[in-house]
Protein backbone atom coordinates (compact mmCIF):
# COMPACT_ATOMS: atom_id res chain seq x y z
CA UNK A 1 0.00 0.00 0.00
CA UNK A 2 3.23 2.47 0.88
CA UNK A 3 4.41 2.05 -2.32
CA UNK A 4 1.12 2.77 -4.32
CA UNK A 5 0.75 5.53 -2.29
CA UNK A 6 4.41 6.97 -3.07
CA UNK A 7 4.29 6.49 -6.80
CA UNK A 8 0.45 8.14 -7.13
CA UNK A 9 2.42 10.83 -4.81
CA UNK A 10 5.51 11.43 -7.28
CA UNK A 11 2.98 10.84 -10.79
CA UNK A 12 0.74 13.72 -9.33
CA UNK A 13 4.39 15.91 -8.71
CA UNK A 14 5.46 14.80 -12.03
CA UNK A 15 2.35 16.19 -13.56
CA UNK A 16 2.89 19.74 -11.86
CA UNK A 17 4.09 22.83 -13.02
CA UNK A 18 7.55 23.07 -11.83
CA UNK A 19 7.58 27.13 -11.36
CA UNK A 20 8.41 28.26 -8.18
CA UNK A 21 6.72 31.53 -6.92
CA UNK A 22 9.64 33.75 -5.14
CA UNK A 23 8.39 32.81 -1.96
CA UNK A 24 8.93 29.21 -2.57
CA UNK A 25 5.74 27.64 -3.57
CA UNK A 26 5.07 25.69 -6.34
CA UNK A 27 2.83 26.08 -8.57
CA UNK A 28 -0.53 23.53 -8.68
CA UNK A 29 -1.10 23.21 -11.88
CA UNK A 30 -0.74 20.53 -14.36
CA UNK A 31 1.86 20.45 -16.73
CA UNK A 32 1.34 21.88 -19.98
CA UNK A 33 4.27 21.19 -21.83
CA UNK A 34 6.29 17.96 -21.07
CA UNK A 35 9.78 19.48 -22.40
CA UNK A 36 9.43 22.83 -20.05
CA UNK A 37 6.98 20.95 -17.38
CA UNK A 38 5.24 23.96 -16.89
CA UNK A 39 1.88 24.59 -16.99
CA UNK A 40 0.52 27.00 -20.03
CA UNK A 41 0.32 30.14 -17.28
CA UNK A 42 4.06 30.09 -16.79
CA UNK A 43 4.84 28.05 -19.95
CA UNK A 44 3.78 31.31 -21.52
CA UNK A 45 6.51 33.52 -20.24
CA UNK A 46 9.27 31.03 -21.07
CA UNK A 47 8.69 30.29 -25.07
CA UNK A 48 10.04 32.68 -26.91
CA UNK A 49 7.63 34.34 -28.94
CA UNK A 50 6.29 33.30 -32.23
CA UNK A 51 8.20 34.74 -35.49
CA UNK A 52 5.87 37.81 -36.73
CA UNK A 53 4.29 37.20 -39.85
CA UNK A 54 7.20 38.53 -42.59
CA UNK A 55 6.59 41.61 -44.45
CA UNK A 56 8.01 41.95 -47.51
CA UNK A 57 10.64 44.41 -45.95
CA UNK A 58 12.52 44.71 -49.76
CA UNK A 59 9.18 45.73 -51.62
CA UNK A 60 8.67 48.44 -49.12
CA UNK A 61 12.01 49.48 -48.79
CA UNK A 62 12.60 49.56 -52.10
CA UNK A 63 9.57 51.41 -53.89
CA UNK A 64 10.33 54.92 -53.87
CA UNK A 65 14.15 54.43 -53.44
CA UNK A 66 15.35 55.93 -57.25
CA UNK A 67 17.30 53.13 -57.17
CA UNK A 68 19.33 54.23 -54.54
CA UNK A 69 21.16 56.77 -56.86
CA UNK A 70 20.20 59.78 -55.56
CA UNK A 71 20.31 61.34 -51.72
CA UNK A 72 16.32 61.65 -52.02
CA UNK A 73 15.72 57.57 -52.51
CA UNK A 74 17.52 56.98 -49.50
CA UNK A 75 15.71 59.23 -47.45
CA UNK A 76 12.79 57.86 -49.04
CA UNK A 77 14.20 54.26 -47.83
CA UNK A 78 15.03 55.41 -44.79
CA UNK A 79 11.93 57.04 -43.82
CA UNK A 80 9.91 53.38 -45.08
CA UNK A 81 12.76 51.91 -42.69
CA UNK A 82 12.05 53.78 -39.49
CA UNK A 83 8.05 53.05 -39.87
CA UNK A 84 9.14 49.26 -39.83
CA UNK A 85 11.18 49.68 -36.55
CA UNK A 86 8.11 51.79 -34.84
CA UNK A 87 5.73 49.25 -35.82
CA UNK A 88 8.24 46.89 -34.51
CA UNK A 89 7.90 44.62 -37.47
CA UNK A 90 11.76 44.42 -38.16
CA UNK A 91 14.17 43.88 -35.23
CA UNK A 92 16.17 46.64 -34.33
CA UNK A 93 19.28 45.08 -35.75
CA UNK A 94 17.89 44.19 -39.06
CA UNK A 95 17.02 48.20 -38.99
CA UNK A 96 20.85 48.97 -37.86
CA UNK A 97 22.62 46.92 -41.00
CA UNK A 98 20.22 48.32 -43.20
CA UNK A 99 20.53 52.07 -41.99
CA UNK A 100 24.51 51.59 -42.05
CA UNK A 101 24.62 50.02 -45.54
CA UNK A 102 22.15 53.13 -46.26
CA UNK A 103 24.88 55.33 -44.85
CA UNK A 104 27.41 54.14 -46.88
CA UNK A 105 25.68 54.59 -49.79
CA UNK A 106 24.63 57.93 -49.26
CA UNK A 107 28.26 58.77 -48.95
CA UNK A 108 29.68 56.75 -52.00
CA UNK A 109 27.12 58.89 -54.62
CA UNK A 110 29.30 61.94 -54.99
CA UNK A 111 31.80 59.47 -56.08
CA UNK A 112 29.66 57.74 -58.50
CA UNK A 113 29.01 60.49 -59.80
CA UNK A 114 31.80 62.40 -60.50
CA UNK A 115 33.32 59.08 -62.13
CA UNK A 116 30.13 58.45 -63.95
CA UNK A 117 30.37 62.53 -65.12
CA UNK A 118 34.08 62.42 -66.22
CA UNK A 119 33.99 66.24 -67.07
CA UNK A 120 33.45 66.88 -63.09
CA UNK A 121 36.57 64.18 -62.34
CA UNK A 122 38.97 66.73 -62.93
CA UNK A 123 37.46 69.01 -60.38
CA UNK A 124 38.70 68.25 -56.93
CA UNK A 125 36.46 68.22 -54.08
CA UNK A 126 36.00 70.97 -52.18
CA UNK A 127 34.53 71.83 -48.87
CA UNK A 128 33.52 75.50 -47.66
CA UNK A 129 34.16 75.96 -44.14
CA UNK A 130 32.34 79.27 -44.39
CA UNK A 131 33.85 82.08 -41.10
CA UNK A 132 35.16 79.01 -39.49
CA UNK A 133 38.50 80.26 -37.35
CA UNK A 134 41.46 79.23 -39.29
CA UNK A 135 45.38 78.58 -37.85
CA UNK A 136 47.81 81.16 -38.91
CA UNK A 137 49.99 79.85 -40.26
CA UNK A 138 52.27 82.19 -41.55
CA UNK A 139 53.70 83.06 -38.94
CA UNK A 140 54.86 80.21 -36.70
CA UNK A 141 55.13 80.37 -32.64
CA UNK A 142 58.67 80.80 -31.94
CA UNK A 143 60.60 78.13 -29.80
CA UNK A 144 61.74 79.18 -26.29
CA UNK A 145 65.71 78.61 -26.36
CA UNK A 146 66.35 76.41 -23.15
CA UNK A 147 68.55 77.94 -20.61
CA UNK A 148 72.16 76.89 -19.34
CA UNK A 149 72.31 73.86 -17.67
CA UNK A 150 73.03 74.83 -13.66
CA UNK A 151 75.26 72.10 -12.23
ZN1 LIG B 1 2.60 27.04 -13.26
Amino acid sequence: MTHRTTTAASTVSANRCLYRAPAGRRCRAEVHDLKLGLCPKHGASRVPAAPKPSADFLQVLTTDCNDFTTAMGIHNSLYELYKLLAADLITARRAAVLAYIANLVLRTIPIVHSEIDSDSSNEPVRIDFGDLPRPIRTAPAPIPAESGHSS
